[in-house]
């Protein structure tokens, strides 16, 4: 009966749960209004170590906390629908910063990457946001880059299909993360207007250890080149990663072996001081 049903909801571990996700949850709204949400920058790096783009990720500097992993809070941003206009503003800084490396011809080649969650992708009206602040920022929208995870796509291919295409033309371009860790089907990918295949960290992290995770990682790289993406992989921490990436064809990379993500302001450092040209 509905008796025993409300004795199980007002559990109060659930309670703690709950009372702590509706803390987060105003909080997260206070962070958007005082902007306390920051882009870092993690470079992406070709074979010879030149710089060819970054992924922009979000930073949650709060005033008494500290730094709150987005791990903590994308999923109750995403629970709360916060994660539209926390998505809107991430669009909306990474092309002001494409912008600015526009402007000058030692960073004009470079791209940013975007991660976009499934519930911000799926908005009806997602395609003319991000047209719109294209627009607004006057960039070249091929230096623009969404990535989506297989789950975001699969949730509902023929929309997402639709979508990625509407957005293609625009010139964008597009990455799934996470490769591998999700169910993508090789019928699906081939249709996928998809640009790059980015090879998850768990795979990279023990590749010289472990023969599975070498055997997939080699498999997924085939699998791309196969079809005519390109190939990142993320969380290259080692030499040895790189030097079996390299030799399987994998010539592009993202991880602490370059660099961690870091403020803005350190990676104009940094590319001021990449003497790769
Ligand atoms: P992700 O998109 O898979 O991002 C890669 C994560 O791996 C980042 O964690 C990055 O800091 C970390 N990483 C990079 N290189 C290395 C390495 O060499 N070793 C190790 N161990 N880790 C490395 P981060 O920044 O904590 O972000 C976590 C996740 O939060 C991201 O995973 C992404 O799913 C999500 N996220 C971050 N920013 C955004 C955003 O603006 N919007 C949305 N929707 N999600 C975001
Ligand atoms: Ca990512
Ligand atoms: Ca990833
Ligand atoms: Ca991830």
């Amino acid at each position: 009966t509905s008796g025993r049903n409300a004795v199980r909801f007002f559990d109060p571990a659930m309670q703690a749960v709950l009372v702590v996700k509706m803390m987060l949850e105003s909080n997260l709204r206070v962070a958007l209004a005082l902007e306390q949400f920051q882009l870092y920058y993690q470079i992406q790096v070709d074979a010879d170590g030149n710089v060819i783009g970054a992924e922009a990720l979000l930073r949650w500097i709060h005033p008494d906390r500290g730094f709150i992993s987005p791990l903590e809070f994308i999923p109750v941003a995403e629970q709360t629908g916060l994660i539209i206009p926390i998505g809107t503003w991430v669009l909306e800084t990474a092309c002001n910063q494409l912008k600015k490396w526009g402007r000058n011809p030692k960073t004009a080649h470079l791209s940013l990457a975007v991660n976009v969650s499934a519930k911000q992708f799926q908005q009806s009206n997602f395609v003319e946001t991000v047209t719109e602040i294209v627009r607004l920022h006057n960039i070249n929208p091929t230096r623009l880059k969404i990535e989506l995870t297989e789950s975001t796509i699969l949730d509902n291919v023929d929309a997402t299909t639709e979508k990625m295409q509407q957005l293609k033309k625009l010139g964008i371009a597009f990455s799934m993360d996470d490769f591998g860790t999700g169910y993508s089907s090789l019928a699906y990918l081939q249709k996928l207007p998809l640009n790059q295949l980015k090879i998850d960290q768990s795979f990279v992290r023990d590749l010289n250890d472990d023969e599975n995770d070498a055997t997939i990682v080699r498999a997924i790289i085939s699998l791309g080149l196969n079809l005519g993406l390109d190939v990142i992989a993320e969380g290259v921490e080692t030499v040895a990663q790189r030097r079996f990436l390299i030799d399987h064809n994998c010539l592009t990379f993202q991880g602490y072996l370059y660099s961690k993500p870091i403020p803005i302001e350190g990676l104009d450092a940094l590319l001021a001081g990449d003497s790769s040209d």
